[in-house]
């Protein structure tokens, strides 16, 4: 991945982090935090515990987003040459995904197999290119 790029996808990065950030609801702080834990110490009102409890999770996920995307930065500014490969398997990431998702960690596989039920046939790198 050369320069060009890798500046394409920290103004992708920034954009996002800036864009998660207006929301208001969530701070750079809180993500830098275990999202695990926030929102959990909210005094719910039995009514209103459904709704709340979707925004928590909302809210988490966002926070884990906002948390990967600190990450991503991170990487690109330590060691830029380390953006773009996935953390498990050190395989370039496919650039479709990560035009989708430029704060991604791991290659297409990796992720199936922290995410999904364990395959037992392995690597998959040469026959699926998504
Ligand atoms: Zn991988």
């Amino acid at each position: 991945m050369d320069e060009a790029v890798r500046g394409r996808f920290q103004r992708e990065l920034l954009a996002l982090k800036a864009e998660i950030l207006a929301a208001g609801d969530i701070t750079a702080d809180a993500a830098r935090e275990d999202p695990v834990k926030v929102g959990n110490d909210e005094d719910a009102q039995p009514l209103a515990e459904m709704s709340q409890s979707i925004a928590s999770t909302r809210n988490r996920n966002r926070t884990g987003v906002l948390s990967r995307v600190l990450a991503a930065l991170a990487r690109l500014e330590g060691e830029p040459e380390s953006f773009g490969l996935c953390v498990e398997c050190e395989e370039p990431i496919a650039a479709k995904r990560l035009e989708l998702m430029p704060y991604a960690e791991l290659c297409v596989d990796c992720q199936r197999s922290q995410d999904g039920p364990r395959t037992k046939g392995g690597r998959r790198h040469l026959t699926d290119f998504r």
